[in-house]
């Protein structure tokens, strides 16, 4: 791709790209011969995400906050900023449903003027707890509009609308995903998420720690095949705006998720019972024809695989 700056490579702006897969992403556009601004608030990203490429001539690390207005000359945009696990959004909810509602104006603003492509990375957590399963992208979804994870699913929907509404008032060119539970190496070991925290209780020997009775379901897809997806959306035809899901349709109960974990670390940690927090929804697992159809794009690694890796990554991390 040829940008619109006359410099070498195209310009790509990565919000949260610090993060979990904000630096995944980086990396992988830098190796697309991309030129790279990482574009972070340090809220729950990590230098040591993105320290092997600070010194690249084509990675430029800049310590914003997307709810302030952000002015480059850019030709792609991929809007990850956002915290993502329930213990973090939950922290300062106020900040969460700023982040995903003014940091879309702005990056969707800025899409405007530059006339750059912007990808936003929703969630599946738009469909709520809900009452259609797998989920289909056609599905409204099933939404707590004033409880915990509201800030959360709420700011992720009205940055849809957003989008949505730059698409049909101002020709931005938008592609929006709806991204289902990705795991891999560079997760936050303390990010409370459940593949984080299973992995380094077992590792710690510490309790397993099931919320609720451990049979709500989940998908869970691995890193590189998200970005993989993320990359082939962000280059597919102008007229797929999705939304689309991504993510591994392999549907797992919290207690097999446990099981399988100490069988790959050879851990003893006993299991132990939580209550489930408000509004943990049920199940969840997408239908992914659409992305297969139209990105050609189907998930590859296994959870055994995925898994292996990622624990591979957390007992590097405690060494
Ligand atoms: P993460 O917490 O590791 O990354 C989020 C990044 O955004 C961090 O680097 C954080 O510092 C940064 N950030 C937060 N608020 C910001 C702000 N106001 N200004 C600038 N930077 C800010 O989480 P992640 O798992 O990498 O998630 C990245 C994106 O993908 C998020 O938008 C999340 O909602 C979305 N997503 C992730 C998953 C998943 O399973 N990992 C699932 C669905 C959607
Ligand atoms: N914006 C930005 N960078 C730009 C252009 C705009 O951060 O390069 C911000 C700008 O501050 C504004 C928001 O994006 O608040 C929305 O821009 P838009 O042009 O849609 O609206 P307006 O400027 O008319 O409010
Ligand atoms: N969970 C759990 N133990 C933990 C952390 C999470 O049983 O230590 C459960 C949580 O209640 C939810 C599922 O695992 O049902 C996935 O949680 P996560 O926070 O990873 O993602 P989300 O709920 O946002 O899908």
């Amino acid at each position: 791709m040829k940008n619109k700056h006359y410099s070498l490579n195209p310009r790509a702006l990565v919000t949260g790209g610090a993060g979990f897969l904000g630096s995944h992403l980086c990396e992988r556009l830098i190796k697309e011969e991309f030129d790279v601004i990482c574009l972070d608030n340090f809220f729950t990203g990590q230098k040591r995400n993105i320290a092997h490429l600070i010194g690249s001539p084509y990675f430029d690390l800049i310590r914003h906050d997307v709810t302030f207005p952000y002015y480059a000359e850019i030709d792609q945009i991929y809007n990850f900023a956002c915290p993502a696990s329930p213990p973090h959004y939950q922290y300062d909810p106020v900040q969460t449903t700023k982040t995903s509602v003014h940091g879309a104006i702005n990056m969707l603003g800025l899409a405007k003027r530059t006339r750059a492509r912007i990808l936003q990375a929703s969630t599946s957590e738009v469909y709520g707890d809900p009452s259609v399963h797998p989920q289909v992208e056609s599905y409204w979804g099933n939404v707590n509009s004033i409880g915990i994870r509201s800030c959360y699913d709420e700011g992720k929907r009205c940055a849809e609308t957003l989008f949505f509404d730059y698409y049909r008032q101002n020709r931005v060119e938008i592609k929006v995903v709806r991204i289902f539970n990705t795991y891999g190496p560079r997760m936050h070991p303390n990010d409370g998420r459940v593949v984080s925290n299973f992995i380094m209780q077992a590792l710690r020997g510490d309790d397993i720690t099931i919320y609720g009775d451990g049979r709500q379901t989940r998908s869970f897809c691995y890193v590189d095949d998200l970005i993989d997806a993320i990359f082939l959306m962000m280059h597919s035809h102008a007229a797929f705006t999705g939304p689309v899901n991504i993510g591994n349709p392999g549907e797992f109960s919290m207690l097999e998720l446990a099981e399988k974990i100490l069988s790959l670390t050879g851990g003893s940690s006993k299991i132990v019972f939580h209550p489930l927090p408000q509004d943990d929804p049920r199940q969840r697992r997408p239908d992914i024809a659409l992305a297969e159809s139209e990105l050609n794009w189907t998930p590859r690694v296994t959870l055994d695989e995925g898994l292996r890796e990622t624990i591979a990554y957390f007992r590097r991390l405690s060494q």
